[in-house]
């Protein structure tokens, strides 16, 4: 048995090393700890933030680290995509695969790049909007790293979509407003001035619409503006603009348009709107419009010198007796 043997103070001129060395290691073991709840805080921010850390090396074009949101908005392995960069170019959607890449190599110049935003397809076949910043971030082994963090914006996207349409759509019949349609005109007139191209210009208002609501009621004029839109829009081609600028009036711009070809595609919006049929508490009837036509000449400085010839034509043919076209 071994005797028991009190243990040897230190002389006294040792004893403050000791407990310096005593103070510095339960230091570190706090530091250790301290260490790994951070480590900890860290990944559950990582797995929980709709977004995906990554660090890219730029002379051997290779993924070397990537977080994990990456296999929840990729839908992909985070293995895979550490061993072959081209993981990530193939979730890109093929028409923003060159943007996205040029974007990326622009950050070798500019040191960062904020407003990188595109489109990938997940796995799950969904697509995605990214927002994908990155930013040079230099190693003492002047090994050039790129780092970045993509933020999946797509229900951003979606709202941003929504708000753009509510602002430019004239709630009743869903077509551009005032406000819009005259933007785009003014677009697409500067287009034809700068090109020397045709373009042509038309103003079109329902005829005795006030006997409509007084006869009916209002819902019931709701209505036949609703359906007017609805034969504009299906008269239109593409590019062509279609709005309600007023009450019972509405306004199309037809871009490269002739004013012969210009002229069809008013009759046939005549007939299609002559023909529509509307029946309140067993009364059917129809509804007629009159529509000013102009095209666009090169002696015109602005857009309004158009309008103004559609309006005067439109107030004509009204005077003529109304359920006309008339050109000028
Ligand atoms: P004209 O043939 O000369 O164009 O006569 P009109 O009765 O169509 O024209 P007027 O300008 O006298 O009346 C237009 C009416 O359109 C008056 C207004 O109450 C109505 N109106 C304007 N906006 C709306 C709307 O959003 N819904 C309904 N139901 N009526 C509207
Ligand atoms: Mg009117
Ligand atoms: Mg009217």
């Amino acid at each position: 048995m071994m005797a028991y043997k009190k243990p040897q103070s230190l002389p006294f001129e040792q004893m403050p090393e000791a407990a310096e060395t005593l103070m510095a290691l339960m230091h570190a073991q706090g530091e250790v700890a301290r260490l790994s709840e951070r480590e900890k805080l860290f990944s559950s921010l990582l797995v929980s933030v709709n977004a995906v850390l990554w660090a890219f090396d730029w002379e051997t074009q290779q993924m070397i680290y990537v977080s994990p949101a990456y296999e929840r908005i990729f839908g992909r392995s985070a293995g895979l995509l550490l061993a072959d960069y081209n993981e990530w170019r193939d979730s890109i959607y093929p028409d923003d695969l060159d943007y996205a890449e040029r974007s990326l190599a622009e950050v070798l110049v500019k040191g960062s790049i904020e407003d990188r935003e595109y489109r990938i397809i997940s796995a799950d076949g969904q697509i995605r909007w990214l927002s994908d910043k990155c930013f040079i971030s230099h190693q003492s082994d002047d090994r050039v790293i790129v780092v970045g963090i993509a933020e999946d914006i797509t229900e951003k996207k979606h709202l941003e979509g929504e708000l753009q349409r509510l602002a430019t759509t004239d709630v009743l019949t869903q077509s551009s407003n005032r406000r819009h349609f005259f933007e785009c005109a003014h677009r697409e007139f500067e287009q034809a001035r700068l090109q020397g191209t045709s373009m042509a210009f038309l103003l079109l208002d329902i005829d005795d619409f006030k006997l409509i609501n007084d006869t009916y009621g209002h819902q019931e004029g709701d209505i036949v503006l609703q359906r007017i839109a609805e034969s504009g829009r299906a008269i239109l081609r593409r590019g062509d603009l279609f709005g309600r600028i007023g009450g019972e009036e509405f306004a199309a711009v037809f871009p490269g348009c002739s004013p012969e070809m210009a002229q069809q595609i008013a009759e046939r919006l005549q007939r299609e709107i002559q023909r529509l049929s509307f029946s309140h508490n067993g009364h059917v009837y129809g509804v007629t419009v009159s529509q000013g036509l102009t095209s666009y000449k090169p002696e015109d400085d602005l857009l309004d010198a158009l309008f103004s010839r559609a309006d005067a034509a439109m107030y004509q043919a009204k005077r003529q007796g109304k359920n006309q076209i008339v050109p000028s």
